[in-house]
């Protein structure tokens, strides 16, 4: 059981900038990375399995539930070790934490990419490979779900969020520090998940969930139009602790009466949501109105959790509990 799974879906790690109109595209071939992986003889078990050529904006749901089954295929097999998942930054959290919610199997499974693309000095896409297969060759890895590893960090998918557009060290776990590193060729684990649960759920989605971005005089608008749309949950990324501005209560309140599961998160990147505030819009008033308060997650996070739970058939007080 040494085979390692290199599944490819696209990002800058397999771009180049063939001239500075055209800007950065997709260029490098799975094989030619690959190729330059069997170069070094410890990485001579590599499978490859070229999923998609994304750069990772246009990655969807759609696109995660098909990755979950290749993903699948690989980790039932009894002579694959794990996987590793060669993915566009800019989305990697979310299809990240979408392997993680739909866990089954305890084989490690890391995502991994790249911040300069192939033509760039530094580029860092073969070091993140390497430490990528080598923390999936860790026994200390299996069980820990699903984890994104770039710039010698170890991070799990349900804390970890991409949070500089540029730096190479961009992918941090914000509240909770990084599980471990990867220096040189050890892996070293400094600490277990504290937020990770075990969901195992089916990868089943409804595609109708929204979020919505809260600012300073944002009023009920957009929700209106989206439960008019036939919306099947919201996700509000509301201010601070958990408070919208009070002009958008009259619709949050109608979207709860119509049975919409309506879930709070925050806008800031770290700390959890918590229902302190007791004036209009405040946290108190939206658990009052029947919101959901999603925790510390982000809320492209919740927004895939919510899609999954609606997938799964659970119901409004099942959704609760899950937050
Ligand atoms: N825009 C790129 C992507 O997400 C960024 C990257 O891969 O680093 O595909």
């Amino acid at each position: 059981m040494n085979k390692i799974a290199l599944i490819f879906t696209g990002g800058t790690i397999a771009m180049k900038v063939p001239s500075k109109q055209q800007g950065a595209v997709l260029g490098l071939s799975p094989r030619e990375i690959v190729d330059t992986l069997h170069t070094l003889t410890e990485f001579d078990h590599l499978v490859p399995h070229s999923f998609a050529d994304l750069p990772s904006p246009s990655m969807t749901p759609k696109h995660m539930v098909e990755l979950k089954q290749v993903v699948d295929s690989y980790l039932e097999r009894a002579d694959f070790a794990g996987a590793v998942i060669v993915h566009g930054t800019d989305t990697l959290e979310e299809t990240a934490f979408f392997l993680d919610v739909t866990a089954a199997s305890p084989k490690p499974v890391v995502l991994t990419g790249a911040m300069k693309n192939a033509s760039e000095i530094g580029y860092d896409g073969m070091t993140n490979l390497i430490s990528s297969i080598r923390v999936v060759m860790e026994p200390h890895s299996v069980g820990k779900g699903v984890l994104v590893v770039m710039n010698y960090a170890i991070n799990a998918a349900c804390e970890v969020m991409k949070t500089h557009t540029l730096n190479l060290d961009t992918f941090k776990s914000l509240d909770f520090g990084p599980l471990g590193i990867i220096d040189d060729e050890d892996v070293i684990y400094f600490r277990s998940q504290t937020q990770r649960k075990d969901y195992r759920f089916k990868p089943q989605i409804r595609p109708n969930v929204y979020l919505i971005k809260c600012y300073a005089g944002l009023e009920g608008h957009l929700i209106d139009y989206l439960v008019n749309e036939g919306a099947e949950g919201l996700v509000l990324e509301a201010l601070g602790r958990g408070n919208v501005p009070p002009d958008m209560m009259p619709a949050i309140r109608q979207a709860c009466e119509k049975g919409l599961p309506v879930v709070i998160v925050s806008r800031s990147p770290g700390g959890r949501v918590l229902d302190t505030y007791g004036y209009p819009g405040g946290g108190k008033d939206l658990v009052r109105t029947g919101c959901v308060l999603g925790g510390s997650l982000s809320g492209p996070k919740a927004r895939i959790l919510l899609m999954i739970a609606l997938g799964n058939h659970l119901n409004l007080e099942a959704i609760r509990q899950l937050y």
